[in-house]
C-alpha cells in the first residue's frame, strides 16, 4: 500500500500533450529503468480545466455601443441585422468574381446590411480576398455611421476558400488524434490565416456529435463521444479566440449547429430527428455548452427540427436553453435561407413574414437570408405593425454591434497587409502534416505486415490512391471539394507519396475503378500478381451536405470488386481508407492483411500515409467513432449492454467492425495496476485512478489511454461504459508510465428522468485497457 502511494508522487507536466515535448524526458527514462515513471499528466481534463479558465464571455455592450444604437433608424438596425452572400455584391463565378459597384452600394449603403457571407465557389488569392475586403469596408465608410461590414466564412479544416492556404485533417481526423493541443494549434493556425485574408469571423467548429454516419456531414464531426467531443470542441473554440479577438491573429467562431442537427433519423442532411430531451442533454448539449462556457462569441442554428419543431423557431432551444440556461452572452446567426425554409420546407408558417415573425421572437439575431432583400422589407413592416417589440430588435442589434467592437473592426476594419507572411507558411505545413500522421489508424495488421520494406514491388490501386480532392473532402477550395484544378500542385497524392518513398521503379499504379464505375479491374488483377503487395486505396470522394446524402453506407460495389480481384492473386492486401464517414467494408475486410484508415487527412495526408506505411511513422491513431460491421448495425459503444445479447432467437446483436476508441501500433502496449482510490466514496468526493502503461514492443510509440466508467445501476438504463478522460503518452521501448487520474462526481453523473444531471448512489467499474476496478458511491453525509 506504501508504496503504491509513492506511485501517486506526481510530476506535474505544465507544458502540454503535445508527444513531441514528452519525447526528450521519455528517452532519458528509457535508458536507464524499468521502474515506471509517474506523472499527473496533462490529461484531458487538465487540458479542459485550464482552457476554460483562459476563455473569457463576450463582453456586455459597451457605452459606444449603446450611443450608436440611440443615433440607428429602424432600417439601419434591420440592416445590421441582415446577412447576404457575396453574389449579392459581385458579378462572375468563382475564381473571377468581380465586386459590382452597383450592387455594391444597394447592400451596403441603401439596405446597411451588415454582414457578408462566402458561396459555394469563392476560392481566391489572399490579394483578391484584400480587394474584396476593401471594397466593402469601404463602402461601409460612405454611410451614414460608418458601421464596418462584418464578413464571415467557413474555414473549417484550415481557409479552404482560399489558395495557398493551410489545410488540416477534417475535424473527425482531428478527433482522432486524441490531441486537443494540436486541434489548437491548428486553429490557431486557421485563424491567423483567416485574418491574413481579412476576415474576422469564422463559422467553425462543428459541433453536432457524429452519431449518425450515413449523415453526411459526419466528417465534418468529432466523432461519436461527446467527452472527447466536448475537449476537441473547446480546443478548437480557444484557438481560434485566443485571448482577444480583437487580435490580428485571432477571430470569432460560430459553434455550429445548435441542436441536435446531426441526429436525422434517416440520416439524410436537414431531415427531421427526434429526440428525447434527455437524449438532447446527455450528448448534444455538452459539446455547446462547454463551448460557450471557454466564451465562444457565436452560434449557427441547425437548420432542421426537433420532434418537429424547427429549431429556427423554438423559443426553447434559442431563448430558454441557450440564453438562460446555458448563458450564452453572445450572437446567434440563423443558417443559409433557414427562415424562409420554414415556409418552403418546413411548412410551420404560411408566409416569409410569419416565418420571420416566429424565428425573431424565438431568439435569432441576425439572417443568413442570403440572396434577397425580403428580410429588411418584412422585418421593417414586423416592427411597424408591433409584431416584434422594438425592444427585441434593439437586443439583437446590440449583439452585432458588439461583436463587431469586439472584433477590432470600429477602428481596424481593412486587411492587414503585414498578416500575408503568416499565410500558408512552411512551419504550418509541417503542423498539418504531424496531424495527419497523429488521426491515422491503424486497423489490421496480420503477422506485422506494415511497416513495409522499402525495395518491394508494390502495386497501388483504387479510387482514392490518385486523388487530393478524397484527401480533403468537401469545403476545400469550392463548398463540394470536387474542383480538381483549384488544388496545389505541389502536393503528393497517396499514390505519389509511395513513389517518393519507395522508388518509382518499385511502384505500378492501376486506377481500378472509379468512385462507381469500374475501369481496368483486370489490369489491376493482373499487376498485383507481378507485385509483392498490393495497396488498395478506397472510400469516397468529396461531398458537402445534402450532396453528400447516401442511402446505403455499403463501400460501392466497383470497390468492393477491385478489393476482391487484386485479393484473389494471393499478394498480401492492405486497405487504405479514404473517407469522411464509415463506409462498410465487411465483404473485404477478411481478406485485407492490413487496413489502414486514414479519414479525409488534408493536403499532406499522402505524404502521412506513406509514412505510416513504409514505418516512417509509428501511428497512434484512434477511432473517435464506432465503425460498423452491416450497414444497418449502427450501434454506438455507449449502448446498452444488453443490446450486444443473444435474446434467444440466435440474432446475435451487431458486433461492430472496429470500436471505438481502436487503433494499432508498430509497437504494443501493456496495462497494469490499475488502481482506484477510495473504494467506498461519497457523492461529491474525488476519486483518483492510477494506472501503468508499458511499451511492450520494440519500437517508440504514443498510446492515447483511455478511461471509461460504467455505472452499474441508474435510473435511467446505463450504458455499459462512457469516456471520461484520455490522455496520449509516448513511451519509448520498455518505457512505463504510471498516470494518474481524478474523476468527480460531475463525470459520475447523468441526465435523469427530470431532464436534468443527476448522481446516484452505487456500484460503479473504472475500466482502462482491459483492466476493471470498481468502487462504490454512497449519498453524502
Ligand atoms: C451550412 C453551414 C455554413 C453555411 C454558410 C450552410 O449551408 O449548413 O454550416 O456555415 O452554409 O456557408
Amino acid at each position: 500500500m506504501r508504496l503504491r502511494k509513492m506511485l501517486f508522487v506526481t510530476v506535474l507536466i505544465l507544458c502540454s500533450l503535445a508527444v513531441g515535448l514528452e519525447m526528450d524526458r521519455a528517452a532519458s527514462a528509457a535508458a536507464d529503468s524499468q521502474t515506471p515513471v509517474t506523472e499527473e499528466v496533462t490529461d484531458s481534463q487538465r487540458f479542459f480545466d485550464t482552457a476554460l479558465r483562459s476563455g473569457s464571455q463576450p463582453a456586455d455592450p459597451s457605452p459606444e455601443v449603446a450611443s450608436l444604437l440611440a443615433r440607428m433608424t429602424l432600417e439601419e438596425k434591420i440592416g445590421q441585422m441582415t446577412q447576404l452572400e457575396i453574389g449579392m455584391i459581385s458579378t462572375g463565378k468563382g475564381t473571377n468574381t468581380r465586386i459590382d459597384p452597383a450592387k455594391l452600394e444597394k447592400a451596403i449603403i441603401k439596405y446597411g446590411v451588415g454582414s457578408i457571407i462566402n458561396v459555394a465557389d469563392g476560392c481566391f488569392t489572399i490579394d483578391q480576398w484584400h480587394d474584396i475586403i476593401r471594397q466593402i469596408q469601404e463602402s461601409a465608410q460612405k454611410t451614414r455611421l460608418k458601421i464596418p461590414v462584418l464578413y464571415g466564412i467557413d474555414s473549417i479544416h484550415g481557409v479552404n476558400y482560399a489558395s495557398g492556404s493551410t489545410l488540416f485533417p477534417q475535424e473527425i481526423g482531428m478527433a482522432a488524434t486524441w490531441n486537443p493541443e494540436l486541434m489548437k494549434r491548428a486553429s490557431e493556425i486557421t485563424a491567423i490565416e483567416t485574418r491574413a485574408c481579412g476576415i474576422p469571423w469564422n463559422f467553425s467548429p462543428v459541433l453536432d456529435l457524429g452519431r449518425q454516419p450515413l449523415w453526411p456531414r459526419f466528417y465534418e464531426t468529432f466523432g461519436e463521444d461527446p467527452y472527447l467531443a466536448k475537449v476537441m470542441g473547446v480546443a478548437s473554440v480557444r484557438g481560434y479566440e485566443g485571448d482577444n479577438i480583437a487580435a490580428k491573429n485571432h477571430v470569432a467562431v460560430s459553434l455550429k449547429h445548435f441542436l441536435g442537427y446531426s441526429f436525422p433519423l434517416t440520416g439524410k442532411d436537414r431531415s427531421p430527428a427526434w429526440i428525447p430531451e434527455n437524449y438532447l442533454r446527455e450528448y448534444f448539449v455538452p459539446t455547446f455548452q462547454a463551448a460557450i462556457a471557454a466564451g465562444a462569441h457565436t452560434i449557427m442554428v441547425n437548420s432542421g427540427d426537433i420532434n418537429g419543431v424547427p429549431v429556427h423557431t423554438s423559443h426553447f432551444l434559442l431563448t430558454e436553453l441557450l440564453r438562460n440556461e446555458l448563458g450564452f452572452r453572445g450572437m446567434v446567426v440563423s443558417d443559409w435561407q433557414d427562415i424562409q425554409k420554414l415556409v418552403t420546407e418546413h411548412r410551420v408558417a404560411a408566409t416569409e413574414k410569419e416565418a420571420t415573425r416566429l424565428a425573431i421572437l424565438a431568439g435569432i439575431d441576425m439572417s443568413m437570408v442570403p440572396s434577397d432583400y425580403s428580410f429588411s422589407d418584412i422585418m421593417v413592416a414586423l416592427v411597424k405593425e408591433g409584431a416584434i417589440p422594438q425592444s427585441r430588435i434593439d437586443e439583437a442589434v446590440s449583439r452585432i454591434l458588439k461583436l463587431k467592437v469586439e472584433l477590432g473592426l470600429f477602428s481596424s476594419p481593412l486587411p492587414d497587409a503585414t498578416l500575408k507572411s503568416k499565410f500558408g507558411t512552411a512551419e504550418s505545413r509541417a503542423v498539418s502534416l504531424q496531424a495527419a500522421r497523429e488521426s491515422i489508424t491503424l486497423l489490421k495488421n496480420v503477422d506485422n505486415l506494415l511497416p513495409l520494406a522499402k525495395g518491394g514491388k508494390v502495386l497501388v490501386t483504387g479510387p482514392t490512391a490518385d486523388s487530393l480532392v478524397s484527401l480533403n473532402n468537401g469545403w476545400s477550395y469550392t463548398w463540394q471539394g470536387t474542383s480538381q484544378e483549384l488544388y496545389p500542385k505541389d502536393r503528393l497524392t497517396i499514390r505519389g507519396a509511395i513513389e517518393e518513398k519507395a522508388g518509382k521503379q518499385n511502384v505500378r499504379y492501376v486506377q481500378g475503378t472509379s468512385l462507381d464505375k469500374e475501369v481496368n479491374i483486370a489490369e489491376a488483377d493482373e499487376a498485383a500478381r507481378g507485385a509483392n503487395v498490393v495497396i488498395v486505396c478506397v472510400g469516397e470522394g468529396a461531398y458537402a451536405e445534402t450532396p453528400g446524402n447516401i442511402e446505403d453506407l455499403t463501400l460501392g460495389d466497383a470497390q468492393l470488386k477491385l478489393a476482391d480481384a487484386v485479393a484473389a492473386a494471393g499478394k498480401p492486401v492492405i486497405l487504405v481508407l479514404v473517407e469522411g464517414r464509415p463506409r462498410i467494408i465487411s465483404r473485404i475486410a477478411d481478406h485485407a492483411r492490413a487496413i489502414v484508415m486514414a479519414y479525409n487527412p488534408g493536403n499532406e495526408g499522402g505524404q502521412a500515409i506513406a509514412d505510416v506505411l513504409f514505418g516512417d511513422y509509428n501511428p497512434g491513431g484512434k477511432l473517435p467513432f464506432t465503425y460498423p460491421r452491416k450497414a444497418n448495425g449502427l450501434l454506438p459503444y455507449d449502448h446498452k449492454p444488453y443490446e450486444l445479447r443473444d435474446t434467444s432467437y440466435g440474432n446475435m446483436a451487431s458486433t461492430p467492425q472496429f470500436e471505438f476508441g481502436f487503433g494499432l501500433s508498430y509497437t504494443t502496449f501493456a496495462y497494469s495496476d490499475l488502481l482506484v482510490q477510495p473504494k467506498a466514496a461519497s457523492i461529491g468526493s474525488a476519486i483518483k485512478v492510477s494506472i501503468t502503461v508499458k511499451n511492450t514492443g520494440k519500437r517508440a510509440g504514443n498510446e492515447s489511454v483511455q478511461l471509461y466508467v460504467n455505472d452499474l445501476v441508474a435510473s435511467i438504463a446505463p450504458p455499459g461504459k462512457r469516456l471520461r478522460r484520455f490522455a496520449k503518452v509516448h513511451l519509448e521501448p520498455g518505457q512505463s508510465k504510471t498516470l494518474l487520474f481524478t474523476l468527480t462526481s460531475n463525470d459520475l453523473s447523468f441526465i435523469g428522468a427530470q431532464n436534468k444531471p443527476i448522481v446516484e448512489p452505487g456500484d460503479f467499474d473504472v475500466m482502462i485497457g482491459g483492466q476493471t476496478q470498481r468502487f462504490t458511491l454512497s449519498q453524502a453525509p
